[in-house]
């Protein structure tokens, strides 16, 4: 699905540095949305043309929703994302295998910075996240939310299951 909200208009890039800032959902990504992306995306894009090339600083600032990997819990955060991507006209440079280089077809008049954004998305979406750093997780035998209440289990932090272990005698 193409919605044409992540396009920037060549006639507006000047000489020197253009900045646009762009709203996008992400739907306007990849035609679907996405729990984890409930708002709307600031999108902001410096544009300088350089012969038949231009360059690209992406920058992408959004609210994204996590669960935490010790307690379980949805949150938010801010996320924040970067890439810097050359256009170029030049069918021979955008030939080579280059991640950072696309190819901009002479006629077209407008800069498609979607996969540019997701890009940036992808390299800033933490593998590991914790709601906060001293998350206390959960209780591991009555599951209870040590972050919100405290359980009556003893507070030992070996495992019951090796108790049995250590009454043997060797001898
Ligand atoms: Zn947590
Ligand atoms: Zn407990």
């Amino acid at each position: 699905m193409f919605t044409g909200r992540c396009r920037i208009p060549l006639s507006q890039v000047g000489e020197g540095v253009s900045t646009f800032t762009l709203s996008v959902g992400f739907t306007d990504l990849v035609g679907e949305t996405d729990s984890r992306f409930p708002d709307n995306m600031v999108v902001e894009v410096e544009i300088t043309p350089v012969d038949d090339d231009f360059l690209s600083r992406l920058r992408v600032s959004t609210k994204i929703r996590l669960i935490c990997d010790r307690c379980g819990e949805t949150f938010s955060r801010e996320l924040e994302g970067r890439v810097d991507t050359v256009y170029t006209q030049d069918p021979v440079r955008s030939g080579n295998e280059d991640a950072d280089m696309r190819w901009l077809p002479p006629e077209q008049n407008f800069i498609d910075v979607a996969d540019d954004i997701r890009d940036a998305l992808i390299l800033a979406v933490p593998d590991k996240c914790l709601c906060r750093e001293d998350c206390k997780g959960l209780c591991v035998r009555c599951g209870a939310n040590l972050n919100k209440t405290t359980c009556v289990c003893p507070k030992n932090k070996e495992d019951s299951r090796w108790d049995a272990l250590k009454n043997i005698k060797f001898d």
